[in-house]
């Protein structure tokens, strides 16, 4: 039996990177030959960051492309704009009222956020509810993501427990899957590769720029000649991206003391370029690698979004018309209708 296969990326910066493709995207692509595929643009938590409107919706528009270009096939994956579908909020506030506090204070976003001394919205701190709400309005099964959300999915699961608990069995529980050996990517700063954190290697950048940027890379100050460690050199994780003979020749290298930084991040740079050759082949794919006005394509409308394929016309089932998802809306029936079993709820002793 296919499984429900349900994600996302957030419009928040103007292009995917590394990270992104490695940890998740590919995943996507993978996952469509065989299972039902579910993927859509996070728009509505982009809002924790971006509050130009012009530029989200230039944003969804990027990732939308590149989705199409990296290989989502609209014929084998649905594929939607997360604010098409406004029922994901009315499920998130049933949510909310099934959720302790103590829970989405333990979660790593809110937590850097207070660290970091940002100012938290209740957009940022609510974040984990409307990511569960996404998963559990379309029976997800499995959620394809990199390492930073799996705390996501457990708390995803955690919501529907007490939801179930609560009004009966009605929400699926998800899993995560998680890409074999690119849990995290790291950005040129060493960091996790985060668009919000200026700190990526975008997936489509024109040469010169990622020249640049992998030129800029943090490194150790090991003089050359000396062995450099791999295993914490932000340049070799890169490299580990792309495995083969190259990689293991590189590692022996390192360990020789046979090569300085320089010259590994000047390997890298046709290796991050070639990242994207999926999208060469695409019938999506733009002319002009990086220009910024591939999305005026033939894949777009006026409008800016797909219209002739199956998968809109199963968002327009799922997303604009209400009728069609009275059935769907099950949540609001078992939580509005039935009564409640336990009072008050079970995160009452365990997430104080
Ligand atoms: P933001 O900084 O706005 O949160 P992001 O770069 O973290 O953006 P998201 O849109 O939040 O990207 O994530 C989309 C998907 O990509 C998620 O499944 C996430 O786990 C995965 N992902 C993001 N960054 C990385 C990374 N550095 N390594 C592996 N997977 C990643
Ligand atoms: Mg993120």
């Amino acid at each position: 039996m296919p499984k429900r296969v349900l994600s996302g990326v957030k419009p928040s910066a103007e292009m995917m990177h590394l990270g992104n493709w490695f940890g998740a995207v590919r995943q996507f692509v993978e996952l469509q030959e065989t299972e039902q595929n579910y993927i859509f643009i996070a728009d509505f938590h982009a809002l924790t960051t971006v509050h130009n409107a012009r530029q989200l919706r230039a944003n969804s528009r990027e990732i939308a492309t590149e989705y199409l270009a990296m290989g989502l096939d609209p014929r084998r994956t649905v594929l939607w704009r997360q604010s098409d579908v406004p029922e994901v909020c009315e499920l998130a506030w049933l949510l909310s009222c099934v959720t302790g506090k103590g829970l989405l204070e333990r979660a790593h976003g809110y937590k850097a956020a207070l660290a970091e001394g940002r100012e938290v919205s209740m957009g940022l701190f609510c974040y984990p509810i409307l990511m569960a709400a996404d998963i559990l309005a379309y029976d997800a099964d499995l959620v394809p993501v990199g390492e930073d959300q799996v705390q996501h999915i457990e708390m995803t699961r955690d919501m529907a427990e007490y939801f179930n608990h609560t009004f009966g069995e009605v929400l699926r529980l998800p899993e995560a899957r998680l890409a074999k050996g690119f849990l995290r990517v790291p950005g040129i700063d060493g960091q996790k590769m985060s668009k919000s954190y200026g700190n990526t290697l975008g997936l489509f950048e024109d040469e010169k720029t990622l020249r640049k940027k992998i030129m800029s890379i943090v490194t150790s100050s090991t003089p050359m000649g000396q062995p450099l460690d791999p295993e914490t050199c932000t340049v070799f994780a890169l490299h580990s991206l792309f495995p083969g003979e190259d990689l293991e020749v590189l590692r022996a290298r390192y360990l020789a003391g046979e090569i300085g930084y320089g010259e590994a991040k000047k390997l890298l740079v046709p290796k991050v370029l070639e990242a994207a050759t999926p999208a060469t082949s695409s019938r999506f794919w733009p002319t002009g690698r990086g220009g910024r006005d591939w999305w005026r394509g033939p894949p777009w409308t006026a409008a800016g979004w797909p219209r002739a394929s199956p998968m809109r016309s199963e968002t327009e089932a799922w997303g604009p018309s209400r009728r069609s998802w009275g059935s769907r809306r099950r949540w609001a029936t078992a939580a509005t209708s039935s009564i409640s079993r336990l009072s008050p709820g079970p995160w009452n002793c365990c997430c104080r």
